[in-house]
């Protein structure tokens, strides 16, 4: 199947009526960065700086983030990698740090709310992914935003280690490229207002699917509730995409739901056009996109996602077989 995939792997992500699907890559570690050409996906849409923090025993120190961002870079030769700052609390506790006694972590003190409230973490790690981009663009991308006040306050952080680069003579980003995350039902609902103050924006479908249906996205128990192919979430999706789509601003999608072909191609038929995915999805999604008329795969999503069913994902999945 390997062999297959990387005879198609020059084949461009276009559907079967012509529409033009980019594809980027999620990763975490340098070591994931080598599938960037084996995959064809056109840069890293989602790199989780975090990993860093949880596998050491204490706070990497700037040099070594810095290190590893650089050697990402490297390797990604070119093309672009959207760093994350760390979203570290929710499911991602750092052993060293404290993250007091919450009783709903995923809800707690997380991504930008940490960065905001204690910005002796995040500014090191800005300090260091604007040194690790000298004379490149550096893409920085920032988690759970819930208020669009939140989007000023961490550019102002980023404002204030640029100016502080530029007070020590450092080398600093020939361009710098500035997205969030929209991840909370909040920031999707004032999605058109956030896009307006950045450059990109990234749905991450994990979380967005968890609030949206206020079911714990690792708890087995309410798994059955917590469902991609919900005509109520994916109507909501395309509310969203719409939203931000007259403002101009490019939206991707990568949260990991995309490991079903079912709802990727939901996800393209509520009009997401950029998707960022594991490595090993990649393949598997050129595959989809090629095989998938968008206009038409529309049409039924517009039609049937606002049907009381709680699920669309039978009936999609054969509307997609019987589509060929
Ligand atoms: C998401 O929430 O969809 C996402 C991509 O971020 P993470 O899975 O790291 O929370
Ligand atoms: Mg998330």
């Amino acid at each position: 199947l390997e062999a297959i995939y990387a005879s198609e792997k020059t084949l461009p992500f276009v559907t079967k009526d012509g529409v033009n699907i980019t594809i980027q890559m999620n990763a975490g570690l340098a070591l994931d960065l080598p599938f960037l050409d084996g995959t064809g996906a056109s840069g890293v849409g989602l790199f989780r700086t975090e990993l860093q923090f949880l596998i050491g025993s204490q706070l990497p120190s700037v040099a070594m983030q810095e290190a590893l961002y650089r050697e990402a870079l490297d390797l990604a030769n070119g093309k672009p990698v959207i760093f994350r700052t760390a979203d570290i609390g929710g499911d991602k506790t750092a052993p060293y740090m404290d993250h007091g006694n919450e009783v709903n972590p995923a809800m707690g003190w997380r991504g930008a709310r940490m960065a905001v409230d204690r910005p002796g973490m995040i500014r090191p790690q800005l300090r260091a992914l604007l040194s690790a981009a000298t004379d490149q663009t550096l893409w920085v991308m920032f988690p759970f935003i819930t208020l669009t006040a939140e989007v000023d306050e961490i550019k102002a952080l980023l404002d204030l280690e640029i100016d502080r680069a530029r007070r020590h003579g450092k080398g600093l980003p020939k361009d710098i490229k500035i997205g969030v995350m929209i991840e909370t039902p909040a920031a999707a609902w004032r999605a058109e207002l956030i896009a307006q103050k950045v450059d990109f924006l990234s749905v991450g479908g994990n979380d967005l699917a968890q609030f949206y249906f206020a079911a714990d996205r690792d708890s087995e128990r309410v798994q059955r509730r917590y469902d991609p192919m919900n005509g109520g979430f994916l109507s909501f999706l395309k509310n969203t995409v719409e939203k931000v789509s007259r403002t101009g601003t490019p939206l991707s999608y990568c949260g990991e739901q995309t490991a079903d072909a079912v709802t990727a191609a939901a996800l393209i038929a509520v009009g997401v056009r950029q998707f960022s995915l594991p490595a090993a999805f990649v393949g598997p999604f050129r595959r989809l996109v090629r095989s998938i008329d968008v206009g038409e795969a529309s049409a039924w999503m517009a039609e049937h996602s606002i049907a009381p069913e709680a699920t669309l994902r039978p009936s999609f999945k054969q509307y997609l077989r019987d589509a060929g």
